[in-house]
């Protein structure tokens, strides 16, 4: 491709224009918008058509070849703008900044907006249950990371501090769509890191932008603050340069306007549960492992939210749920309320179906982008409020009281609103149709100076109708000729000598006349001041409702709350959860529990409830052996769930439980693939054990599924073994650990606090059935065959399988052992029972006493090929 340049001759006086500005934004796509489209040209083109799937195509001659042009319709630019976010570029957005009509010359144009993908505040990209966020890292002294991260359609805008591996798996369950880093010529391992995962969009911005005397200075200035003190953050001095290099960011990408990021805040670990990312997957609590949707998680199946707001509360809430006693008992005791007047919740659900997203409403007053339909849907949001306060007013808990108290008067706001937007407003603000009559005297006076044109105008067809006697005849408007009247070529012979001919169609034609003319200029001109004034208003409108911006997100939050414990309270009567007990007593006690999801999953009736007992004085390590497909997993996953659920204020799917409060969950399960973080599996289990060991507490749950299995046999056993002894001995931790070693049962006699239980298994006939009923003991067969038999594995393969096993487990082998294994086999291939003789003799031949299992195999491979022959 032939490098486009601003010197080149012979340009357009538009291409000219176009290439002044694309000059500022080399590395981004440039969105020149030209009428009815959004064009791209050059290297642009070539780069955005194919993710856009539009057709390249191209426009005049420059050097030589032609200049690649690709489009899209600017009614349909959302779609295309979230596409080429979504694909990690960043766009340019130009406008036309007057009006062509009028324009003297090429149309001024100018940037009006920069998209990247975490700036951008797209409707059709944002996930509307989850947040979305454009995060920054700075890096300090040793190996501290500073992270701040925005979500800009809510104003959320939190700071957080710790080493690399610390703030990598905050990111990796923050998901932000977005993260910028100091550029420069030493890029930090981190960043290297996460450049080779490819995980994120990573956006270089350059390094003297992440410092923290100018962040503070700043922010303080943003906020009209002397310092920042009053918002704790002090003690984070490199997340500040971070956040301070998020704000730079933004303002450079013209997002000027924040009014709705009222504040900044740490993260709150001392209150509320850090769980790392591979439990939060593990667990399955928002994404599923296996198709990476919301289908089957914890999430998907508790959510009964109804508003936005509520869902990504909730979301959030089992993403980190309290780790202290006192919000718990206090959203418990409302969810209990709602619980037992289900009436009132009922219509406190029903009224929230009318609420708009408030909070992501509020983004974008805060950001100056809602447009006059989405401002109605605001106040129209806002009426509701004191219909919500007539609910709470007969509540007792004293959570729901005080967010009673706290719920803001929207009186004026709501009042505002409505005397100034018309009862449906349009999508845009400068097209007219905006503003009430009576809301602005000099609005009024243009309006009714025209009424007269007007009528004028509306009477017209049918006066001209009467004098030309054409039945036909209409009168219309069109924006690039004006007003006309329409006759049909067929009446053309009766057309009055006033009538001047305007514009010719295939079957009629169009005519004005004097006085239509002098009607038309005193409407537009009129009407452009209508259309302009109407904007200005609406500006102004913008900046007064943003004045309660504080009260309407704090109003959102308490709608949010409100449905969350509404949405707890519905679930728990359709699903017969209980209400758990919490303390601060070493025990997790849960009688029949059930898995919430899998329950869900199965049909109804047939999940089989277990009861879970684990104490730090008694009985605080479950060895939990059994089959494959028994239920290990899901017993283990279910003891998690119920935690989460309880901590967030939630019932749980048990008949009983009494939850001492856990301080951290940590899983080690299954063999997930994590080849995404470059890392092999084997390695994987060792550094999520090593960092249960390295960061769980007594307060802990541990939770650990087949620990070992990634290597051989003795390596891992031994392992596992260690680090049961280890969690018992140093941590004594709440610990449920599911294995396939039956050996580890033997811990149990060695421990006084380690106990064996097992997945009852029942026999029948030669089969196995799974009863997935937990029951005290240890399991000394692991079933591996059955259920390879139960897959559908061949039937030969699973009989070699069986004589493997057989000699494996025996260790060592006899000439018998071997004649009664080969007895077996010819009586599965022939008739007859007896072993051929020259068979018999070369078993004589065999050392009498002990084979290795390996050995033996040959043998009795040898031994079988002599059978085949025979
Ligand atoms: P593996 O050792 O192969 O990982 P596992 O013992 O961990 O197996 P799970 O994955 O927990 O087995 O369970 C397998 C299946 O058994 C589940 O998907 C579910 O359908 C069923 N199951 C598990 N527990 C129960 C239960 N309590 N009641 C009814 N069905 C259950």
């Amino acid at each position: 491709m032939n490098a486009l340049s601003a010197e080149n001759d012979g340009l357009t006086p538009l291409m000219r224009q176009y290439y002044r500005i694309k000059a500022q934004y080399p590395d981004k796509i440039l969105f020149f918008r030209m009428g009815d489209f959004y064009e791209m040209f050059g290297d642009d083109a070539v780069r955005a058509a194919p993710i856009l799937n539009v057709a390249l195509t191209s426009r005049g001659i420059q050097n030589g070849e032609k200049i690649p042009l690709a489009g899209v319709p600017y009614h349909a630019a959302d779609k295309y703008l979230a596409r080429l976010l979504k694909a990690g570029e960043k766009v340019v957005v130009v406008e036309q900044v007057e009006d062509p009509r009028t324009a003297k010359g090429i149309v001024k144009r100018e940037v009006v907006e920069i998209l990247t993908p975490g700036t951008a505040t797209l409707e059709s990209s944002l996930e509307e249950m989850s947040a979305s966020y454009l995060a920054a890292l700075a890096f300090g002294a040793g190996d501290q990371v500073g992270l701040a991260y925005i979500d800009l359609t809510t104003g959320e805008f939190r700071l957080d501090e710790g080493s690399g591996d610390n703030i990598l798996e905050k990111l990796y369950v923050l998901a932000p769509q977005e993260v910028i880093y100091p550029s420069g010529e030493n890029e930090p391992e981190l960043i290297t890191r996460l450049r080779r995962n490819n995980s994120f969009i990573l956006s270089g911005y350059e390094g003297w932008n992440f410092d923290t005397k100018t962040a503070v200075r700043e922010l303080s200035d943003f906020w009209g603050v002397s310092s920042l003190d009053g918002f704790g953050v002090g003690d984070k001095p490199v997340a500040l340069a971070a956040a301070g290099a998020i704000y730079r960011y933004l303002r450079e990408n013209h997002r000027e306007r924040l009014d709705h990021v009222t504040k900044i805040s740490t993260v709150q670990s001392d209150r509320l549960m850090q769980l790392d990312y591979s439990t939060i997957r593990n667990l399955e609590l928002v994404t599923n492992l296996s198709e990476n949707s919301e289908r089957d998680t914890l999430f998907g199946v508790v959510n009964r939210t109804v508003t936005a707001g509520g869902a990504r509360r909730l979301r959030q809430a089992i993403l980190r749920p309290f780790i202290t006693l006192e919000p718990i008992r206090e959203r418990q005791a409302v969810v209990a309320e709602l619980y037992h007047r289900r009436d009132t919740a009922g219509e406190i659900r029903e009224s929230f179906k009318e609420i708009p997203d408030l909070e992501r409403l509020a983004g974008r007053l805060g950001m100056r982008k809602i447009n006059p339909r989405q401002m109605a849907s605001l106040g129209q949001g806002l009426t509701i409020m004191p219909r919500i306060a007539g609910f709470l007013g007969i509540m007792e808990s004293p959570l729901l009281r005080k967010l009673l108290a706290a719920l803001p008067d929207f009186t004026q706001p709501v009042q505002r609103l409505g005397a100034a937007l018309t009862e449906e407003p349009p999508l845009t603000a400068n097209k007219g149709g905006v503003i009430r009559a009576g809301y602005a005297p000099e609005l009024d006076a243009l309006v009714n100076s025209i009424r007269d044109a007007k009528s004028y105008i509306a009477s017209l067809q049918t006066t001209e109708r009467q004098r030309t006697g054409i039945s036909s005849l209409r009168v219309g408007f069109n924006k690039v000729f004006g007003y006309y009247i329409e006759v049909t070529k067929s009446h053309l012979d009766k057309i009055p000598p006033d009538y001047i001919r305007k514009q010719t169609l295939v079957n009629a034609e169009r005519f004005i006349t004097a006085g239509l003319k002098e009607k038309e200029e005193l409407i537009l001109a009129a009407e452009e001041k209508i259309f302009a004034l109407e904007e200005s208003l609406y500006v102004k409108l913008m900046d007064e409702i943003a004045e309660d911006l504080e009260d309407i997100l704090l109003g959102a939050e308490i709608i949010s709350e409100i449905d969350l414990v509404s949405a707890l309270a519905e679930l728990a009567y359709d699903k017969m959860y209980c209400c758990p007990e919490i303390s601060e007593k070493p025990v997790l006690i849960i009688t029949s529990g059930r898995h919430p999801v899998i329950e869900n999953i199965l049909p109804p009736g047939s999940f089989i409830p277990n009861n879970v007992t684990l104490s730090i004085e008694g009985q605080r390590i479950m060895i939990l052996t059994g089959p494959n497909m028994s239920g290990k997993s899901t017993y283990l996953r279910q003891a998690g769930l119920i935690v989460i659920l309880a901590q967030i204020g939630s019932f749980v799917p048990a008949e009983k439980a009494e939850i001492g409060l856990v301080d951290r969950i940590f899983t080690r399960v299954g063999a997930i693939d994590n080849l995404a973080r470059g890392q092999s599996t084997f390695l994987v289990e060792m550094i999520e054990t090593a960092n249960i060991m390295h960061n769980a507490s007594e307060r802990s749950l541990i939770l650990l599924d087949e620990v070992g299995r990634g290597t051989s046999t003795f390596d891992g056993l031994s392992i596992a073994w260690s680090v049961v002894e280890y969690i018992n001995e140093h941590i004594r931790a709440r610990t449920v650990f599911a294995t396939h070693y039956h050996e580890l049962t033997g811990l149990a006699a060695l421990y006084e606090r380690i106990v064996n239980f097992q997945v009852a298994v029942k026999r029948w006939e030669k089969e196995v059935i799974f009863l997935h009923k937990i029951i005290p003991g240890g399991c000394d067969d692991s079933y591996g065959i059955e259920v390879a038999r139960l897959a559908g594995l061949p039937k030969m393969a699973l009989g070699r399988a069986r004589e493997i096993l057989r000699l494996l487990e025996s260790g060592k082998f006899n000439q018998s052992e071997l004649a009664r294994g080969l007895h077996r086999e010819i009586m599965q291939r022939t008739l007859f029972d007896k072993i051929p003789s020259a068979v018999e003799e070369e078993i004589q031949k065999i050392n009498p006493e002990a084979l290795t299992p390996l050995e033996a195999l040959r043998i009795l491979d040898k031994l079988k090929g002599m059978l085949d022959e025979d």
